[in-house]
């Protein structure tokens, strides 16, 4: 342990010993980039210990979608923790993890009704991907234990989730070799708003065609592939994709972790080509970004031949903080902030408004391109981008926007309001600009 300047203020000295002694996602320990202290949030606020108040044009990673410190999402976190914060899931169950369970099967489309409540957007791909796994060892058909998925996706940094995420652009290429062995199509050629061709499937029907027999599941997520690249792909090819699924007898998986509760304008984003997976994953909103929390939700059929006698009788995960009742008594008062339904018009509002704001940063030379879908702003930049500069230009215009690669991206909570998104898009502009 090093010792600490005790005449700094408590705040500074504990970002010396975070410098020196913690871990943040996907930094050096040695050479970390700079971090700032955080006092406390509020709405689309966030407040640092030295003072600043930024806008936060992150939702902590799309998660807070009704902004921080929401007074109904406090009280059912305090109302839960007065009865029980937590109890194992083993042979006990309990009304948030059910009521939890009843909203899911409500909101997400009809054939979807049987709920895996897991602790993290990874650990929900582990558990479809074991879903996928076990079904066709229940149909006498193990030889069916591979995964299909498209380059430039991301799905979550657990072993199994690695393995379908881009295997040369994906943050995990150096585990490849550790990794099992799934096959790749190239990523939708299409994007969101190009006209559609029939030929733009023929690589993925090609693979359909070749290893049906070894496939289990494609994973995907719907129409917008986030941190593969944040780009928006046509609904057609999702829609194709559930043909050839159906065809060829290939489970789907949606991984809605990012897209979920509205983000895309849609309360799921395989509503844009009316796919119904045959399992969902959620996570990140799920909570309002309060705590850790996914869900994996799927069939009838898909349980049933998980369940069977083939495939050993039960579904083989059970992690101990499974079903957590605090996580999950503020996942169903963020369920119902989003059942109450305001956040059509709050998300197409948000749209309307970044792509008056950011579509004509398209025109300047340093950018690639700019691309705006439900309450997502894209500004790709022809070079990388120097994180640690552009934070500091950020707060010194009074935002939280955390660029990765060559994207300077935004998903803000939902309740923003048009003059602090302008805030957001102004200091966007400033970057480029600059
Ligand atoms: N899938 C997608 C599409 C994601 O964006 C993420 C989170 N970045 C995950 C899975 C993994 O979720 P978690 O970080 O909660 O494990």
């Amino acid at each position: 342990m090093t010792s600490t300047d005790s005449a700094q203020p408590l705040w500074q000295q504990q970002l010396d010993f975070d410098q020196q002694h913690i871990w943040h996602p996907y930094t050096s320990m040695t050479h970390p980039l700079p971090c700032y202290h955080v006092k406390s949030a509020a709405g689309v606020s966030i407040e640092l210990s030295s003072g600043e108040y930024l806008i936060d044009g992150m939702s902590s990673w799309w998660a807070a979608i009704h902004g921080y410190n929401h007074p109904r999402l406090n009280a059912a976190a305090h109302q839960q923790i007065d009865k029980v914060a937590h109890v194992m899931f083993g042979g006990l169950t309990h009304e948030p993890a059910v009521t939890l369970a009843q909203q899911l099967v409500e909101l997400t489309p009809g054939p979807l009704n049987r709920v895996f409540i897991a602790d993290s957007g990874s650990v929900s791909v582990e558990v479809a991907i074991k879903m996928a796994l076990q079904y066709w060892v229940g149909h006498e058909l193990p030889q069916k234990n591979q995964l299909l998925t498209v380059r430039g996706g991301y799905h979550g940094d657990t072993f199994a989730a690695m393995s379908v995420c881009d295997p040369v652009n994906g943050m995990h290429h150096l585990f490849k070799h550790a990794l099992c062995n799934q096959r790749f199509v190239e990523r939708p050629a299409l994007s969101y708003w190009d006209d559609w061709r029939d030929d733009a499937v023929d690589s993925l029907r090609d693979a359909f065609e070749q290893h049906h027999t070894q496939l289990a599941a494609v994973i995907i997520e719907p129409v917008v592939q986030g941190a593969g690249g944040m780009r928006m792909y046509h609904p057609n090819y999702l829609r194709e994709l559930r043909r050839l699924c159906d065809a060829y007898g290939v489970l789907l998986i949606c991984d809605e972790i990012a897209t979920g509760f509205g983000r895309s304008g849609k309360l799921f984003a395989s509503e844009h080509a009316d796919v119904c997976p045959d399992i969902m994953c959620l996570g990140k909103a799920l909570t309002g970004g309060y705590m850790t929390l996914a869900a994996a939700v799927t069939t009838t059929e898909v349980a049933e031949g998980v369940s069977s006698e083939n495939a050993g009788g039960a579904l083989m995960h059970g992690p101990t903080f499974m079903g957590n009742p605090l996580a999950c008594a503020v996942a169903t008062e963020s369920l119902r902030l989003v059942a109450e339904n305001h956040w059509p018009a709050q998300v197409a509002a948000i749209e309307a408004q970044l792509k008056t704001q950011l579509l004509p940063l398209a025109q300047h030379q340093k950018v690639a391109d700019v691309r705006v879908l439900g309450a997502i702003g894209v500004v790709e930049m022809r070079q990388p981008i120097n994180v640690a500069e552009a934070q500091q230009l950020f707060i010194a215009h009074g935002v939280w926007i955390r660029p990765f690669g060559k994207l300077l991206y935004i998903m803000p909570p939902y309740i923003i309001e048009p003059e602090q998104l302008t805030q957001l898009t102004t200091a966007i502009s400033a970057y480029v600009h600059g």
